[in-house]
């Protein structure tokens, strides 16, 4: 009966790391690109990493520490 699980509701928690490793930052209830002001309306890291790498990986990585 217990089919629902945690993984839901942590998803919805900004990881702050995502902030070093995507540029994205938390406004509201929602995460925003530093980079292009972009929104992105769920906390997953891929959806973040997706837009980093797709939108903005070529011209910022080599800001990688
Ligand atoms: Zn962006």
């Amino acid at each position: 009966m217990s089919r629902k699980r945690k993984i839901d509701s942590e998803c919805r928690i900004f990881n702050e790391q995502w902030t070093y490793d995507y540029f994205f930052t938390q406004y509201k209830e929602r995460a925003v690109c530093l980079i292009c002001q972009d929104i992105v309306s769920v906390f997953k890291e891929y959806n973040l990493r997706r837009h980093y790498e797709t939108q903005h990986k070529d011209k910022y990585d080599w800001l990688e520490m």
